[in-house]
Order: structure tokens, then C-alpha cells, then sequence
């Protein structure tokens, strides 16, 4: 069985992986298994960020290291937050504070101006110093609305319109949003980039 470090905190999203895993000849394994801490997201795209957290855990575990990283991109807001999705309304922000900054920012904005995307890159390094990361992305693309509309889901969720749904993402089940959404789809495809490395 091959090891594996998920450079993330997030239980949520280990048991996710490890799921999706579960089928292959892999263990993953949290970073909290090596007291691996956080490292700070300081890159400006996704790709970076994602490959600074892998890059850390796997020199730290002396492992593979899998690592994502994900935002929100609004077209009207040349991009905004993006790789600040977590942090927009401050270091210490609530998912709540967040959306309420959003909707403040996109007042007086049209409906079909308020075009946004969600973004997830997952990658995958063999050792720190991987010349060959693998790297996976997932795009899904929707609307801002003006008001919340639906309690499921986190972040961003309750204000992201799927007009192939006719709701918003936080009125999808889990399961409605695994097959569409931006992390879905980057993790269905590190799934299938994996196979060679259990081969
Ligand atoms: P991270 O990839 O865990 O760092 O997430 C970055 C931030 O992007 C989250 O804190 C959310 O604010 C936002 N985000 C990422 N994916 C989603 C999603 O599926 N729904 C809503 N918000 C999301």
C-alpha cells in the first residue's frame, strides 16, 4: 500500500479523498499525522499555492503529497477574491462576512455582468523536488445573485447561481455538487493521473 500525505487540515476534505482513494492501493494520510502546520499562501494563482502546501507537507512527511487549493473568480471584479477567497472581508473572516463583502462589492451590478467561476487546482508531487508535479483543475462556471438563496453547501455556495440547475449551489445535494462542481472535477481527474502511480 503506498503512502500518501494530504496537506490540508480539513477533515472534510480527507474524508472525501480518502473515499474517492479507497478503491486504489493508496493510504492517505493527514498532514496532522506529522504535525505538519500550515504554510502560508502566498503565491498569486492557485497552481502556486497548491504546489507551496504539497512541496511542504512532502518535504515534512518524507512522503508523496497531494494538495489543493480553490476560489472564486468574478468577472466584474477583474478577478476578485481569488486566491483571497478564504480570507476577502480579512484574515479572521467568516464564510458570512465573506459573501456579505461580495454582495456589498457587486451592488448595482447587472445580471449579466455578474458572471463568476469556481476554480480548484489539485496537485500531486513524488518528493519535494518534483521537476514533474502533477496538476489538476476543475472550472464551474455560474452567476452571483444578489441575495442568499439556500442553506447546504459553504463559502461561497448560498450567492453562486447554476444556471444548468436552476439554483444555487447551496441548494444542491453533496452529491448534485460533486458531479458538477470545480473540486469534483480536479479530484475525478487525480483520480484517473494516480492510476500510473499504483501501477
Ligand atoms: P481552500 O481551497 O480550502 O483554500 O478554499 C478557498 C476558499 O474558496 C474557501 O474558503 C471558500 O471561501 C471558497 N470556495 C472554494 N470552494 C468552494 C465551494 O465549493 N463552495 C463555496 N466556496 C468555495
Amino acid at each position: 500500500m503506498k503512502q500518501v500525505v494530504l496537506a490540508s487540515g480539513n477533515s472534510g476534505k480527507l474524508r472525501e479523498m480518502a473515499q474517492l482513494l479507497a478503491p486504489m492501493e493508496i493510504t492517505l494520510l493527514p498532514q496532522s499525522a506529522f504535525a505538519i502546520g500550515e504554510v502560508e499562501e502566498s503565491a498569486p494563482t492557485f497552481v502556486e499555492n497548491a504546489l507551496l502546501k504539497a512541496r511542504h507537507a512532502a518535504r515534512l512527511a518524507a512522503l508523496p503529497a497531494v494538495a489543493d487549493d480553490s476560489g472564486l473568480i468574478v468577472d466584474a471584479l477583474g478577478g476578485a477574491p481569488g486566491v483571497y477567497s478564504a480570507r476577502y472581508a480579512g484574515s479572521d473572516a467568516s464564510d458570512d462576512q465573506n459573501l456579505d463583502k461580495l454582495l456589498s462589492a457587486l451592488e448595482g451590478v447587472a445580471e449579466d455582468a455578474r458572471t463568476a467561476r469556481f476554480h480548484c487546482v489539485v496537485v500531486y508531487v513524488s518528493q519535494p523536488a518534483d521537476p514533474m508535479p502533477r496538476i489538476f483543475e476543475g472550472t464551474w462556471e455560474g452567476k452571483i445573485l444578489n441575495q442568499r438563496m439556500g442553506h447546504g453547501g459553504f463559502g461561497y455556495d448560498p450567492v453562486f447561481y447554476v444556471p444548468t440547475r436552476g439554483c444555487s449551489a447551496a441548494q444542491l445535494t453533496v452529491a448534485a455538487k460533486n458531479t458538477l462542481s470545480h473540486r469534483g472535477q480536479a479530484l475525478r481527474k487525480l483520480i484517473q493521473g494516480l492510476r500510473w502511480v499504483v501501477d
